[in-house]
């Protein structure tokens, strides 16, 4: 499957859709998502066109994956995660349960967090 050039991050990046970011970088870009499901619950994304998690560990430059997790790190401290922690979860392709095909970070903090899985 090829990169899809209309899904909603990709928009977000070109600036077709406005979006306030927390934080950005030639590689890199956070910010709130649209639905939160916690007080705090941040969107950290690649500019590059990376499906999933899977591609961007496998084909990612070392500048790329520093900036990413750079952003991860400015994320945390910015929104006081620092000393209860927090849940990062990246929902990968039809059994992750992935939506937007733009590989993405979910950080969720500021209060404990559920159970992580509820098997139906
Ligand atoms: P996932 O299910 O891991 O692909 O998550 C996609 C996430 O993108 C969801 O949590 C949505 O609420 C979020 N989202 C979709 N559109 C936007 C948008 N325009 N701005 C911020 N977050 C968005």
């Amino acid at each position: 499957m090829t990169y899809d050039q209309n899904n909603i991050f990709a928009k977000i990046i070109r600036g077709d859709i406005p979006c306030n970011f927390i934080y950005e970088t030639e590689h890199v870009a956070a910010f709130d998502d649209i639905a939160p499901q916690a007080p705090v619950h941040v969107l950290v994304i690649p500019k590059g066109q990376y499906k999933s998690l899977t591609e961007f560990s496998a084909q990612a430059s070392a500048e790329e994956l520093e900036h990413f997790h750079h952003a991860i790190a400015h994320v945390i401290k910015d929104k006081g995660l620092t000393e209860n922690g927090y849940r990062a979860i990246c929902n990968t392709d039809s059994h992750g349960g992935q939506e937007v095909p733009h590989f993405h970070m979910h950080i969720l903090g500021g209060e404990k967090m559920p159970p992580m899985l509820v098997k139906s």
